[in-house]
């Protein structure tokens, strides 16, 4: 076992599913606490279930919070402290796509929504956490933006203006934490076969939805998907004392498609 996250303590929001619960059997791998919030409880439990099996005696926290509410954030916050005494690392990543439109077309609560979640959601967490880290004088945080945070995509007017947000807030904490020991990065997945993917896919096409897929990959350089583990391996580095030096900035993850024109 590499032990870069011997008796670390990490948070993860939206730990009950996809690349949460991918990066959480990774760092549970190589020895962190875990502190998992999400809405859903049964996503949670599964994570944990999965965890205790792959790591055995893994602590960890299931915390079930609204990421978009700042007394529940405040409450994942402490929930942790109390269990753990500290916040090592924190991976800021719940977030729904919403669903797809025109702008002309786009539903003014959907936006609302969708940026509530994807934008407030990690403005709260930079929020409480930071506090936590700055009194510490450590930490490292991952924010998870999108290609959609870093070019075009369309019909996504919500997505796209939160998950930007997301590389500016990252941009604008960096700048600011740096000088307490503290670094905050982003990552921008591709497209990663996730239960969010799947899901999109199954709308789009409901009966051959694995074709759906192929097609929607056809035009990436590396012509599949992304594995939620492969962007835990680059999560748990980011996390990691290994890329103390990463500060303020946004990391593709996506096969190049957000180099190709
Ligand atoms: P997922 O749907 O598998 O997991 C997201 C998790 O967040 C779910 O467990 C869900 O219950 C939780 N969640 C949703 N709303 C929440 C809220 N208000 N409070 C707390 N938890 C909430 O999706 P995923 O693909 O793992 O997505 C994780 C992150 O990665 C999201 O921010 C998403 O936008 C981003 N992302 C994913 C892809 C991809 O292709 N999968 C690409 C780019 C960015």
């Amino acid at each position: 076992m590499n032990g870069r996250f011997e008796d670390k303590v990490v948070l993860i929001t939206g730990g009950g599913s996809g690349l949460g619960r991918a990066t959480a059997l990774q760092l549970a791998a190589e020895g962190a606490k875990l502190a998992l919030v999400d809405v859903s409880e049964q996503g949670l439990a599964e994570t944990a279930a999965q965890v205790e099996k792959a790591s055995p005696g893994t602590e960890v926290v299931q915390i079930v919070a609204d990421v978009s509410k700042d007394d529940e954030v405040r409450g994942y916050v402490e929930r942790t402290r109390s269990a753990f005494g500290r916040i090592d690392g924190f991976f800021n990543n719940a977030g729904i796509e919403g669903k797809q439109n025109l702008t002309e077309d786009f539903g003014t609560e959907e936006f609302q929504k969708v940026v509530a979640i994807n934008l407030q959601g990690v403005f709260l967490g930079l929020k409480h956490v930071l506090a936590v880290m700055r009194a510490q004088g450590s930490g490292h945080v991952v924010n998870t933006a999108s290609v959609g945070g870093i070019r075009g995509v369309g019909n996504q007017s919500g997505y796209a203006a939160a998950k930007h947000g997301v590389v500016g807030l990252t941009r604008n904490s960096g700048v600011e934490y740096g000088q307490y020991g503290i670094t905050v990065k982003a990552i921008a997945p591709g497209a990663i076969m996730t239960p969010m993917v799947e899901g999109s896919l199954k709308q789009l096409d409901p009966v051959d939805w694995e074709e759906a897929g192929r097609q929607f990959v056809s035009g990436n350089p590396a012509r599949r998907f992304g594995r939620p583990e492969e962007v835990a391996y680059l999560v748990a580095f980011l996390l990691s004392d290994q890329a103390s030096f990463i500060n303020a900035t946004t990391i593709a993850i996506d096969g190049g498609q957000s180099e190709q024109y």
